[in-house]
């Protein structure tokens, strides 16, 4: 007799003291950010109805680990979302993942000039969005003009918030070379090199259909490439097979 009230003692302190450690992260989602993920995330949109929840989990996690502030401008829901979604589209084919070389984001209203300059300026002010060095390392600076385009217009291949977290996930194996080691697995490394040397030499000549920047170098050519994959799949799928069955195996390992 007493060896049972004991047990049942036992087990409620038992889920006490686990309700009671659960993280933060398991907060609930607004209701209202699902419509702005409807509405302005066509990947979001295309998943499989049984893959979202895990999505909306994904945008909490990475909200509770990162802070994002604004220059001169207040942060609203949609930029959160648009940021957190830009970080989760390209690792949502791992079941888990952290970026330990990121803290935070710093959102500018408008695209910058490289001394990280968005009002009136002589300078050509054309930087949507960079993976910080120096005193912003550890830091991403987007523009809110870059990122809202990048989503808003679902055809154009390029999407400048996926395109700064490739970076960074290019940077995790301790170089941005457009080379995601870790992710590649050690046979493919030559093999990659040889098809991303191939693919900029064929933009570089005008025979490609991948955005001019990515010919600039490996690390532009792996980012470039990557917004194409996120955005526009089956297309790159058709024209460029090969490239496609490479990010694949990249981003998707389990698949
Ligand atoms: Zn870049």
């Amino acid at each position: 007799m007493y060896f049972l009230i004991f047990l049942i003692a036992a087990v409620l302190a038992g889920f006490y003291f686990y309700y009671k450690s659960r993280p933060e992260t398991a907060k609930i989602f607004p209701a209202e950010w699902e419509g702005l993920l409807q509405e302005h995330v066509r990947f979001y949109r295309n998943l499989p109805k049984e893959k979202q929840p895990e999505f909306r989990k994904r945008i909490l996690q990475f909200l509770g680990e990162t802070y994002i502030d604004g220059v001169e401008t207040e942060i609203t829901d949609l930029d959160k979302l648009l940021i957190a979604c830009s970080a989760v589209i390209p690792v949502f084919g791992f079941t888990e993942w952290h970026y330990f070389n990121l803290t935070g984001v710093l959102l500018y209203p408008d695209y910058f000039d490289e001394d990280m300059q968005f009002a009136d300026t002589d300078k050509d002010r054309n930087i949507g969005g960079l993976v910080g060095s120096g005193r912003f390392e550890r830091k991403m600076i987007l523009s809110r003009r870059a990122l809202r385009q990048g989503f808003d217009n679902t055809t154009d291949k390029s999407n400048t918030g996926i395109h700064e977290f490739v970076h960074l996930i290019d940077k995790m194996d301790g170089s941005t070379d457009g080379i995601p080691e870790d992710l590649l697995g050690h046979q493919y490394v030559i093999p990659w090199v040889n098809l991303m040397h191939k693919s900029m030499e064929e933009i570089n000549d005008d025979e490609s259909d991948i955005r001019k920047y990515g010919g600039t170098s490996q690390a532009e050519f792996f980012a470039v490439v990557s917004e194409y994959f996120f955005e526009r799949p089956d297309l790159l799928k058709n024209k460029h097979p090969e490239l496609f069955e490479m990010l694949q195996s990249c981003f998707y390992p389990k698949a």
